[in-house]
């Protein structure tokens, strides 16, 4: 009788292993690719309306540049607003506090955008938690869900999606903004083109990895700032103050200028074309630089703006912008390259 329950007890733990290992092999997470015009369609290109490009639906957090809408209970929008592709993505979605791996994306092209249905009312119902356990979203397969009660992230260890997630220490929202429609010759702006909103995708990108980079906050947090007096030295408290100002800045309105190289200030951000046709290749540090201490609230007699001479060197933001622009030029550390820009024409 002993016996007969050992060998019951062996044939039930077997059985059981071999159950737990079949759940773990029937969870595999929807794979999805927005990499083909039959899978995706392209955002800012030159026939699309201006009017479109610059529309508040198309304003986006740097923070979020895969970014996933709920468009209503049933459907998702999904966006990469880099102009380079994105490869071995991790969409995540916060339920009620829970977070769960929704979906992966194989390759998203740059500035793609589809729209396609939640996994869990598309046939899908166990998926996994961040910890990789099982969670059962059954629930919401007729329903969908309240696009008030999702949210969503992205992970991913390739080497762009890593430099990408340093962007979450960002505030700013970006939208495109037209400052001359009518192409006023009185005013120093020149009306937006597709082209130029591909060129600024990747100059944010870029501006934004070097200012989260320890490089610069040390070098910032070391240079002597002088405030708006044209005189008196930022503390370091004040400094600290000043780069959080920079990461935190809520919005930038960016559009095209022409007579002076950049215009800023407050959520305005203009760029002239020979910056947004430089950045890429060489250093513009010092107008790139200039213009988000005007947006944080500097004047020219502060060197966050026009560099100062003290003791017989060049300082302020500019100066130290364009020395970390340079170590990242040397150390290919930059998100958007020649090399990954989708359209080598914008740069030619
Ligand atoms: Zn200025």
């Amino acid at each position: 009788m002993i016996k007969r329950i050992f060998v019951l007890l062996i044939v039930f733990e077997v059985f059981t292993a071999c159950n737990e290992d079949k759940q773990e092999e029937t969870i595999n997470p929807k794979t999805v690719s927005f990499d083909t015009d039959q899978n995706s369609s392209l955002m800012f290109q030159d026939n699309e309306p201006i009017a479109v490009m610059t529309s508040e639906a198309r304003t986006y957090s740097i923070a979020q540049i895969i970014r996933v809408k709920a468009v209503d209970a049933k459907n998702i929008e999904v966006s990469n607003f880099a102009p380079c592709d994105i490869e071995n993505a991790t969409i995540l979605a916060t339920i009620e506090g829970k977070q769960v791996q929704l979906f992966k994306i194989k390759k998203i092209r740059a500035h793609a955008t589809q729209t396609m249905k939640y996994p869990f009312v598309d046939g899908t119902n166990l998926f996994l938690d961040t910890d990789n356990k099982k969670v059962d979203l059954s629930q919401y397969k007729t329903t969908g869900i309240d696009p008030t009660k999702i949210s969503f992230d992205f992970t991913g260890d390739s080497e762009i999606l890593l430099k990408l997630k340093k962007l979450k220490a960002l505030k700013w929202t970006i939208h495109y903004y037209d400052y001359d429609p009518n192409n006023d010759p009185n005013n120093n702006w020149e009306p937006l083109k597709a082209k130029d909103i591909r060129r600024f995708s990747g100059l944010m990108l870029n501006m934004g990895i070097v200012f989260v980079s320890d490089q610069f906050k040390q070098a910032f947090l070391n240079e002597e700032i002088i405030g708006n007096d044209g005189k008196t030295a930022l503390t370091m408290a004040e400094k600290e103050q000043v780069y959080n100002d920079i990461l935190i800045h809520p919005r930038f309105d960016c559009g095209k200028c022409t007579n002076v190289s950049g215009l800023g200030g407050g959520s305005t951000l203009g760029y002239a074309e020979h910056i947004l046709h430089d950045y890429i290749k060489i250093d513009a540090g010092d107008i790139t630089a200039h213009e988000i201490g005007h947006c944080v609230g500097f004047n020219h007699d502060s060197n966050m703006t026009y560099p100062k001479t003290i003791n017989n060197v060049s300082t302020g933001i500019s100066p130290v912008m364009s020395r970390i622009n340079t170590q990242f030029f040397n150390g290919v550390l930059f998100i958007a390259t020649i090399q990954n820009y989708y359209k080598p024409a914008d740069f030619q």
